[in-house]
């Protein structure tokens, strides 16, 4: 029993993991929970200044900074590499980052450039993340990979034509690559969040932290709780962990039932003094 809960305590241990966004919101809290648990973390990023802070924050023995533009596919072999090199192994793959465009309802106004530019980080990315993972995971025979989606990957209207487009593609990616990595022991996964208060949501919705937690609550189906990024970095790392070392090819929703809810219906709403 004592050894079982050890285990649990220090539930990456001795793992490798590359977190890519991991400068920022929920790559950094990743960074941080993943390094906690026992986990060699490569943070990589195109966001040098934050990218050390973070590591420097984890502890220079646990984790090094990679400069890193995922749309550039020598910088995330690169980035793989140095993980190996480092840490002798990468047993985790955290393609997590991502932009997200500005709002422009109405898809005559989107231009074809700004759709491309998202597809090509938020698509092309994590397509490069998990080629250059199965580089050095499938000759291990063990590997894990998780990418992060979002809401938008399975609902619309909540983000940008680009953005939805590109979330449901991570999905897709997910599962094509889950099918064909599980004959070598490599499980491949996504998480998708509700709306987090991180910079890249406080500058698309143009407003501050508490001031995106407060609208996001107001508009959540599971009332009472906040969503944070470390509730995010949470769900990563019980996919990340051997507690969850026969799922593969799911698309865990981090949302408190919010896509599964749709308000027209009112029948079940208890009135509003009870
Ligand atoms: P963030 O902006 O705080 O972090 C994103 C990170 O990605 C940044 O550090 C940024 O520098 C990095 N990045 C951007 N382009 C890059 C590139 N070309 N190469 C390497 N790194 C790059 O945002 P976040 O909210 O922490 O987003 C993390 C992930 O969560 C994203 O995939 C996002 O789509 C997803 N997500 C966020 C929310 C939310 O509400 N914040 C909700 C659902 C899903």
């Amino acid at each position: 029993m004592a050894s079982f809960i050890s285990a649990v305590a220090k539930r990456l241990e001795g793992k490798v993991a590359l977190i890519t966004g991991g400068a920022s919101g929920i790559g950094a809290c990743t960074a941080r929970v993943f390094a906690h648990h026992g986990a060699k973390v490569v943070v990589a990023d195109i966001q040098k200044q934050l990218g050390h802070s973070v590591c420097e924050s984890i502890g220079p023995s646990n984790s090094i900074f990679v400069h890193c533009d995922v749309t550039n596919e020598s910088q995330i072999q690169h980035a793989v590499d140095k993980a190996v090199a480092t840490y002798g192994n990468l047993d985790i793959m955290f393609n997590n980052a991502a932009i997200m465009d500005k709002m422009k309802p109405r898809i005559i106004d989107n231009e074809k450039s700004d759709f491309e530019r998202i597809l090509s980080v938020n698509v092309t990315g994590v397509f490069l993340g998990i080629k250059h993972a199965a580089r050095i995971m499938v000759p291990a025979r063990r590997g894990c990979i998780i990418s992060t989606a979002s809401v938008s990957s399975t609902i619309g209207k909540i983000a940008t034509h680009a953005y939805t487009a590109s979330k449901h593609a991570v999905v897709g990616l997910t599962k094509n690559a889950a099918v064909e990595l599980g004959q070598f022991g490599i499980r491949v996964n996504c998480i998708s969040p509700f709306a987090v208060a991180t910079p890249m949501s406080t500058s698309f919705i143009g407003i501050k932290h508490e001031e995106v937690e407060k609208m996001t609550n107001s508009i959540a189906n599971l009332k009472g709780v906040t969503l944070k990024a470390e509730d995010v970095a949470n769900a990563a790392l019980y996919l990340a962990s051997d507690e969850a070392r026969y799922i593969s090819g799911h698309n865990l929703l981090i949302d408190g039932g919010y896509t599964i809810f749709n308000p027209s219906f009112t029948m079940f709403q208890y009135p509003a003094d009870s």
